[in-house]
């Protein structure tokens, strides 16, 4: 395999589009630029199975998100109400603005990149946050993968992966829907088994 070095930020944002084309199949890239999202990328480039750099972009993107926040609580959470939830007759929790099937006791079940990059104006107003596009690894996935990560709420990690994969956009569109429903239905039989016991 031969090697290409990659001197500075601004040749690896230039030339993406082309580092991540078949022609570099059998390239590594090396760089010692000193920016820990462009080690990132590089790493990702060096990723040739196709799911397998899905998935490292992702976790990428979820552990920078998480490691920002950690220990920060902008949301202002009391127990499992974040600011927005706290007055007596809101029955949500966890910051999440619906019932989803992902959700539990001690906070979402999966790593769910679209939620992650929700924020409502509260802390918006108040807080610097990490937007879609300060994740410049994202830019390693396609047009159409990047309107995916922008409206997958309610989907396990490893379901967005799959829609990722495929990269179809009718697909996605099917399997949402057909995600939504099935989830209805499992929480309106847990609310009924719950009413019932
Ligand atoms: S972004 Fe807004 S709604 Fe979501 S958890 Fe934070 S305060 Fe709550
Ligand atoms: S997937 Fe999103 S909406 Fe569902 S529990 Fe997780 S964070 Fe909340």
């Amino acid at each position: 395999m031969r090697e290409l070095f990659i001197r500075d930020k601004n040749e690896l944002y230039k030339k993406i589009k082309f580092y991540k084309t078949i022609l570099y199949r059998n390239t590594k890239l090396v760089t010692n630029i000193d920016d820990e999202e462009c080690k990132a990328i590089v790493e990702a480039l060096n990723i040739k199975n196709r799911r397998k750099r899905i998935e490292f972009i992702y976790d990428y993107c979820c552990n920078k998100i998480d490691n920002y926040y950690s220990g920060k609580n902008i949301c202002g959470f009391i127990g499992n109400k974040c600011v927005n939830q706290q007055s007596p007759n809101c029955t949500y929790k966890n910051g999440c603005c619906r019932l989803c099937i992902h959700q539990s006791e001690f906070g979402c079940k999966t790593k769910n990149l679209t939620c992650k990059l929700f924020y409502c104006s509260s802390v918006t107003k108040k807080h610097k946050v990490i937007t879609f596009n300060d994740l410049k690894i994202l830019k390693l996935f396609s047009l159409r993968q990047r309107l995916m990560v922008r409206d997958s709420f309610f989907s396990t990690r490893e379901q967005i992966i799959s829609d990722l994969y495929i990269g179809s956009i009718i697909i996605f569109g099917l399997r949402i829907a057909i995600r939504e429903i099935t989830s209805l239905i499992k929480l309106a039989k847990m609310k009924y088994i719950e009413k019932n016991a």
